[in-house]
């Protein structure tokens, strides 16, 4: 097996110095392919994505054990532009778009750690090529646009860095179901260009068909994991995720 693209070893996250919210979490997710983290409310998932993506000091919060390694290397107390800079790009749960900024202007925000004006211009084309309602509105407020066309500019925006790990939280959250098939597709046009995906979602019928590998988080720990087509047919999660018995 070739490296993983990122690995988190034992990693252990508190939140105003005395919240345990991860208690000891190890997984892996390879340099192609995309990875579900599955949950119930409070399991942790956020904040596995916080920990990853330094945000977690936004949050009065730190990784107190364990290691975290990106392409081989520990990105421990890195902040949010060193790590844009090294291909981790990341969609927050609620989307954070700017509402009173044109398309336009959050998309190029999410470029903000790229110098060569014609490279960046050659992405905003092929994420507008990938989301024709983006170019449409281009120059419209983004506080315009529908819950589920703000997802799609929030995961374009993330795109615009270029990224080899692409970390989205909740893409589907409070979305109707033709929209959900329509981020589902994205994120396997995303993940087919090579990027790789961590998928946090509690939508685990959408999550589990997309991923190659998925972990089920219970209480900061990981309670079961395994390929996403097997956990699919698991009938504990069956019953427990999917409302199927
Ligand atoms: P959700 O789907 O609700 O976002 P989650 O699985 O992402 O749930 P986390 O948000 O990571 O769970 O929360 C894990 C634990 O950490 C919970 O007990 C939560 O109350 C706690 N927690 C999260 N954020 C903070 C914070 N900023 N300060 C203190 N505790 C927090």
């Amino acid at each position: 097996h070739p490296q993983p693209l990122l690995v988190l070893d034992d990693v252990e996250a508190v939140y105003g110095g005395s919240i345990l919210a991860l208690r000891g979490i190890s997984l892996n997710v390879p340099a192609n392919g995309i990875v579900a983290l599955l949950g119930a409310n409070g399991a942790g998932k956020t904040t596995v994505l916080r920990s990853i993506s330094g945000l977690l000091s936004w949050h009065r919060g730190r990784v107190s054990r364990g290691r975290i390694a990106y392409d081989g290397a520990d990105i421990a107390g890195l902040g949010g532009a060193a790590l844009v800079r090294r291909g981790i790009a990341q969609v927050m749960e609620g989307r954070r778009i700017f509402g009173e900024l044109t398309i336009e202007e959050n998309l190029r925000m999410g470029a903000f750690t790229r110098r060569d004006g014609a490279e960046t211009r050659r992405t905003l084309d092929q994420v507008l090529e990938q989301f024709p309602i983006l170019r449409e509105r281009f120059a419209q407020p983004a506080g315009y646009l529908s819950g589920g066309q703000q997802q799609m500019l929030a995961i374009g925006r993330a795109m615009m860095a270029r990224p080899r790990l692409l970390l989205l939280d909740e893409p589907s959250l409070g979305l109707a179901p033709i929209i959900v098939k329509q981020i589902r597709e994205v994120i396997r046009h995303i993940a087919a260009g090579g990027v790789s995906v961590m998928l946090v979602e509690q939508n685990a019928d959408m999550a589990l068909s997309l991923a190659d590998y998925g972990y089920i988080l219970e209480s900061g720990r990981i309670a079961l994991e395994g390929p996403g087509p097997v956990l699919k047919e698991n009938p504990m999660i069956r019953e427990l995720y999917l409302g199927i018995v």
